[in-house]
């Protein structure tokens, strides 16, 4: 009997490539389910190609459009809880969750609470809820495998040894498209400036944190909770040829590096198929080709966003969710053309620092801190403009 995964996140970019990372794994998985938040016409193209046992859109326009243009024996969840219902209906042996944001949150805690291999690719569940993500992860013996690739590439050269003999990690960071710009020249940064990656093909979001280094900031959370590692212990570095996906530094000074060619569907299927390894339709690499790798230490003066993920970090309890959420509305107004690029990290800081922090939150309480850091960046925005 083949396997099946669950594909949550479907229309986006990682799940294009985990799409691409499954039709070449064909022989071995099938796709049992597919969500997305509001595309129902990629939905229902999916749905014909795929023939999954059932489908979840989160925002439908029309139920009954959508319902009507699905093959005959598929089932369609809708509504906020879709994703959710679709886990709870349909068996699978690997959940690839892929729903971009603090929207993700639910459904991940669902298939962790459901003991699935949980292929992340949504580092902000970790970043919120990472204690109690992993705790119930331990509870359930669900394995939550990084699909991240930075984290990705940890988890792999931390098999070289034992955990407990990791020194440091070292994530590694492009410097986005604006890392050798003078802090004045970031001010007049403008969107399209901000969407142009030098190596990695990513969706907007993740793009505009990768310009501001918030995705370092946001990473340096998810290692810490992922590896169960001190803050610390991890470093970043910036690596412009996105070559070295992170390392390892273990106690005797061995450093265990994970390389490849900047493609997302290494670390999806090293997600699916761990502990094996398969033929892979990502780029190679050729380090001839690449020459040489550089490295330098990142500035924390112009991207002060990385400061705010250690601040976050250390403080934990409601911290990540207030650093995130704040973040979220924020490039969302910078895209929107409401804010400037500079403002993304100070708007977040003000929703970190000025937020009623609790050390053991719930969910309810992480989603009231998610709700309230947007509403103060807005607050904060119109306020500029007065
Ligand atoms: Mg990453």
């Amino acid at each position: 009997m083949k396997k099946r995964a669950i594909l949550l996140g479907c229309a986006g970019s990682i799940g294009r490539s985990s799409l691409d990372v499954l039709d070449g794994l064909a022989d071995e998985w099938d796709v049992a389910g597919l969500a997305t938040g509001s595309r129902g016409g990629v939905l229902t193209q999916l749905a014909r190609r795929y023939r999954p046992q059932a489908v979840a859109l989160a925002n439908p326009q029309r139920v009954e459009d959508m319902r009507a243009g699905l093959p005959p024996g598929v089932r369609l969840f809708h509504g906020p809880a879709a994703a959710v219902e679709l886990l709870d209906a349909v068996e699978c042996d690997c959940v690839i969750a892929a729903i971009a944001g603090a929207a993700s949150l639910p459904a991940t805690l669902r298939a962790v609470e459901l003991g699935r291999r949980v292929a992340l690719a949504n580092k902000e569940s970790l970043v919120m809820a990472g204690e109690m993500l992993m705790a119930l992860a331990r509870r359930t013996g669900a394995e939550i495998i990084p699909v991240d690739s930075e984290h990705s590439a940890v988890f792999q050269a931390v098999h070289a040894g034992r955990v407990e003999d990791v020194r440091r990690i070292v994530l590694t960071a492009s410097g986005g498209p604006f890392r050798t710009w003078p802090r004045e020249k970031l001010r007049a940064a403008t969107v399209a400036q901000a969407l142009n990656h030098p190596t990695w093909d990513m969706g907007p979001k993740i793009t505009i944190d990768s310009a501001t280094m918030m995705n370092k900031a946001l990473e340096v959370i998810e290692a810490h909770r992922l590896f169960d590692l001190p803050v610390d212990r991890i470093e970043v570095a910036v690596h412009p040829e996105s070559i070295v996906h992170s390392m390892v530094e273990f106690r005797d000074g061995s450093v265990i590096a994970q390389l490849g060619a900047p493609d997302m569907r290494t670390p999806i299927q090293y997600a699916l198929t761990y502990p094996v390894r398969r033929e892979c339709p990502a780029k190679r690499l050729n380090l001839l080709d690449v020459g040489r790798l550089t490295f330098e230490p990142p500035d924390f003066e112009r991207f002060p966003a990385l400061r705010l993920g250690y601040e976050a970090a250390r403080s934990g309890g409601t911290s990540g969710a207030a650093l995130n959420a704040g973040n979220e509305a924020a490039v969302a107004l910078f895209r929107e053309g409401a804010i400037g690029f500079t403002d993304i990290a100070a708007l977040t800081e003000r929703a970190l620092k000025e937020h009623a922090w609790t050390a053991t939150p719930d969910v309810d309480e992480l989603l009231r801190v998610d709700r309230w850091a947007r509403d103060k960046v807005i607050q904060c925005t119109m306020s500029l403009r007065e």
